[in-house]
């Protein structure tokens, strides 16, 4: 009877950590300190404290009767449990300091009515497709196109996003693959910088959706107008980086960062190697989360796997929360495609729906990419959409599923078309036609084999899954870029089709 709070709280640790995934205890309970414990007659309080209201609405949501059999299990039967959430501002440091909430869990399975789930926005009558094509444009308005960086104070800078517009909440189709990675968005678009979320970073392969997320929330704070919001990629942030250098304007260039209230970095994997812009961005890192401004960040891995970055800026990454993008299950697949095809004005029939969503598993992006290729087909030839026409223009879809492809045949071939000699791509050289070949032979062996990413890269003389995953990832976006690149490797999926039937 005479144990302390946070004894019993490490009991009910105990029983929770064995029936939740590593990450969601990490994540979710770790943090978690209890404060209090009252006996009364035969009842015991126990009083946990929550860093913040979504932690509440989280454990409620999520963990209430894993919660409610844990404290039975813990307290006995008559046990209860306790919130204290911290409204926190300045919590920084985890210090918690400042106003709290005390509230009891529930006791029963009624759900809460205020959940998470995000209001219906009124959607873009012209969404725009594009992806982000104006990424070179300035951030700032036409006004001060001229004056790339502009101090504050001397005249008001009016920032450009850089946001695509259709990127929004609205048309981020929730699963499991992504409920933690959505959710969390969705709190700090409701409170960018007051949730303890700060940093914010989404990991996870090409094509899952990270670009759309972070965007998603950039968009919400955006119509909120709640703050200057910027986005830009890794890539955008270091080149201007340099230009600053080259033109004698790193103060600008610092001051104008710290000007943001939302600062998203897209894809935070290419500051690796890149060490004075790492340092720069320490400091407005540093400025902008002491003066409790959100920064959102991705990554295509976890961040202690980001190869060539700074401890110190990796242990801020950590700072807040890591929240990853799985591959879609079927049913998101098929939800996916569902409202994409809505979107576009399109009825498809159930059976090419389930069609697609069985065969295209990897990636969200081609998902879309079969249904486009679908409409214009359809478009083309003036016919209605149905189950054979799908077969007949994804038709090889279905074969990278049934060919018995292995990895040795595919770097052979990769070899061949880029003419060297197949021994190279397993060798440790770096010559810029090896590489290329490699990465291309990366990329095929994970679209068109079931090989892990690992069992790919020991194929590769050994290389780690996170080198398959940057290549295919680069192949992924020359191909976006470079149509003579989409031509050359449709040449080689063709070769490989050839001799593999
Ligand atoms: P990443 O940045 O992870 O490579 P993107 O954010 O660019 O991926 O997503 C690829 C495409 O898939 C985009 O067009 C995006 O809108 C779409 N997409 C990704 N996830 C979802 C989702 N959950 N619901 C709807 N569309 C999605
Ligand atoms: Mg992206």
């Amino acid at each position: 009877m005479d144990q302390s709070p946070e004894e019993v709280w490490k009991e009910c640790l105990d029983v929770i950590r064995d029936n939740v995934p590593r990450q969601s205890f990490k994540t979710w309970f770790e943090p978690l300190r209890a404060v209090e414990l009252e006996a009364n007659d035969d009842v015991r309080k126990l009083t946990i404290q929550l860093p913040s209201r979504f932690y509440f609405e989280w454990l409620e949501e999520h963990y209430h009767a894993l919660l409610r059999r844990t404290v039975s299990k813990v307290l006995g039967p008559e046990g209860r449990l306790f919130y204290d959430i911290v409204i926190e501002r300045d919590d920084i440091q985890r210090g918690y300091e400042g106003a709290s909430m005390h509230l009891p869990a529930r006791q029963s399975d009624h759900r809460p009515t205020d959940g998470d789930d995000p209001p219906s926005f009124p959607r873009p009558q012209h969404p725009t497709r594009s992806g982000g094509s104006d990424a070179m444009g300035s951030y700032l308005q036409e006004s001060d196109v001229t004056n790339p960086f502009v101090i504050p104070g001397i005249r008001k800078p009016r920032v450009e996003s850089q946001l695509n517009s259709s990127y929004t909440f609205e048309r981020f189709i929730e699963g499991d693959c992504n409920r933690l990675a959505r959710s969390a968005s969705w709190a700090i678009a409701q409170q960018p910088g007051a949730t303890s979320f700060n940093p914010f970073l989404i990991y996870g392969g090409v094509g899952l959706g990270k670009t759309h997320l972070i965007q998603a929330i950039g968009n919400y704070v955006q119509s909120r107008r709640s703050g200057t919001v910027l986005y830009v990629s890794s890539e955008r942030f270091t080149s201007d980086f340099v230009h600053s250098i080259q033109h004698n304007r790193v103060n600008e260039f610092s001051i104008f960062y710290r000007n943001i209230d939302l600062l998203v970095i897209d894809d935070v994997q290419f500051f690796g190697g890149k060490e004075k812009t790492q340092e720069e961005f320490f400091h407005i890192f540093n400025a902008l989360h002491q003066t409790g401004k959100q920064i959102v960040l991705s990554a295509d891995r976890p961040p202690k796997e980001i190869e060539g970055i700074e401890e110190r800026l990796l242990s801020r990454f950590q700072w807040g929360l890591s929240a990853d993008l799985q591959t879609p299950e079927l049913e998101t697949r098929i939800a996916i495609l569902n409202r994409k095809a809505e979107d576009d004005g399109i009825e498809l029939p159930h059976d090419v729906i389930e069609f697609i969503a069985h065969h295209v598993k990897s990636n969200i992006r081609e998902l879309e990419g079969s249904l486009i290729r679908l409409l214009a087909h359809a478009t083309l030839h003036k016919r209605e959409i149905d189950l054979p026409m799908a077969k007949e223009v994804l038709r090889d879809l279905i074969r990278e599923t049934r060919i018995n492809l292995t990895i040795e045949e595919i770097q052979r071939l990769a070899c061949q078309y880029f003419k060297i000699p197949e021994d190279l791509v397993r060798a440790k050289t770096r010559k810029r036609e090896v590489v290329q070949a490699r990465q291309v032979a990366m990329y095929f062996s994970k679209q068109l084999t079931q090989h892990s990413l690992k069992t790919i890269g020991l194929h590769f003389g050994g290389r780690d899954h996170s080198t398959v995953i940057h290549s295919c990832q680069s192949v992924e976006n020359q191909m976006e870029t470079d149509p003579k690149f989409r031509e050359m490797l449709d040449d080689i999926r063709h070769a490989i089709e050839l001799r593999s039937r």
